[in-house]
């Protein structure tokens, strides 16, 4: 559906176009927001003769073009695509520009789902990757395969160790060679971070998180600026069909009006957070690219707009401790996931990241992640106390 309207072209403001684009006022009815449009199928005017593009709900949806013309617009990109799953948008991306022989540069540190992606479903269809570190320029160069290699993989910051790349400099190293740049924008959101305007290909997301922010729907996005590319995964959309139904692209767009309220807050939160763990007895280390001391903290004061909702840290006890931090807090509910208004914590070592025991990827067993909601700080703050004995 090459002709498919996608209004992206509500300007302004961050706010101003998150709350926007995409949509106007529908002109029968008034109606402020997208209306939930549960139709498979639309009637045609004569054989072809389609009302505004619309066919087949796989093909586009109103409710979900409404969404994509948001996704593009906060991501300043020229084209936005809903998919069912962040998963399912990495899939549908890697399909629309790989082919068998092609070769990948991966975040040695990747969400554990896309290096499973990779390293247990596109490497049996010949797709070859390289897990490198991705602030390491020079290691990134080297792992490049030039003319094989078609993308350059970016997370920033990463999960969950809260690792930082350069999106600037890695476009460059990545189109010297030919490839694109990949950056999954998950961690960041749109409000905080637009790769798009600092040299990337691609954005991903998994809008499951801060996006769609109330822990209440499972989806993905990609956003692209150039419109051949556009092309390909509109093309690859359709013909895999991973799309999100008009109730998951409804939910998504309605958190998405509300990212850049909700993004200050869970990043006020989690500077008071940060602060408190400082200086807490019983933490040995805080990760979070605000603090001066973090190896990323040059890089994201230049490409991020404040430090986000996610910290880590570690806890002196050991393993121990740091599992009775997580069963001991109230408010913060233990779970996995992240970018949701409620507080998550959780123990990666046994949790997120206990796929990659014993590996590399290993991540310290001392360790707890938070994702820092948009509760009442000192409640917060009192649970952690408390948690932390
Ligand atoms: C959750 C997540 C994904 C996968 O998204 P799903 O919506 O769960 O498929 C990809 N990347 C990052 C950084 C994530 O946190």
């Amino acid at each position: 559906m090459s002709d498919q309207p996608h209004e992206t072209t509500a300007k302004g403001g961050f706010e101003t176009r998150a709350i926007h684009a995409g949509y106007e006022p529908d002109p029968t009815t008034g109606a402020v927001i997208p209306p939930i449009y549960a139709t498979s199928t639309y009637k045609q005017d004569g054989v072809g003769g389609l009302r505004g593009g619309y066919e087949y709900s796989r093909s586009a949806n109103p409710t979900r073009t409404a969404l994509e013309g948001a996704l593009a617009a906060v991501e300043d990109g020229e084209r936005g695509f809903a998919m069912a799953s962040g998963l399912a948008a990495e899939d549908t991306l890697v399909r629309a520009t790989c082919r068998p022989g092609d070769h990948v540069v991966l975040p040695d540190d990747a969400y554990g789902g896309t290096f499973r992606l990779f390293d247990k479903v596109e490497k049996a269809w010949g797709l070859e990757h390289t897990p490198v570190d991705l602030t390491d320029l020079d290691a990134v160069r080297a792992a490049i395969r030039p003319g094989s290699t078609r993308l350059v993989w970016l997370e920033t910051p990463t999960n969950p160790l809260l690792n930082v790349g350069d999106i600037e400099a890695l476009a460059a190293v990545a189109h010297d060679a030919g490839a694109m740049l990949v950056v999954d924008n998950t961690f960041a959101s749109p409000y905080l971070q637009q790769p798009l305007t600092l040299g990337a290909d691609v954005v991903v997301h998994s809008t499951t998180k801060y996006v769609g922010g109330h822990s209440d729907v499972v989806g993905g996005a990609l956003v692209v600026r150039d419109l051949e590319l556009a092309e390909q995964v509109a093309f690859h959309q359709n013909s895999i069909g991973a799309v999100p139904g008009p109730f998951d692209c409804f939910l998504t767009h309605r958190g998405l009006k509300t990212l850049g309220v909700r993004m200050d807050r869970h990043c006020d939160n989690a500077e008071k957070v940060v602060e408190f763990l400082t200086r807490h007895p019983a933490v040995t280390q805080v990760l979070y690219p605000g603090l001066p001391e973090h190896p990323g903290h040059e890089v994201a004061s230049r490409q991020m707009k404040r430090y986000g909702g996610m910290v880590a840290f570690r806890v002196a006890g050991g393993e121990q401790q740091a599992l009775a931090a997580c069963e001991r807090a109230q408010v913060f509910t233990l779970g996995e996931s992240l970018g949701g208004v409620e507080s998550l914590i959780e123990h990666p070592g046994r949790m997120t990241h206990a796929s990659v025991a014993g590996t590399d990827l290993e991540v310290p067993a001392d360790l707890v992640r938070l994702s820092v909601g948009i509760e009442t700080a000192d409640d917060l703050l009192a649970d952690l106390d408390r948690a932390l004995g």
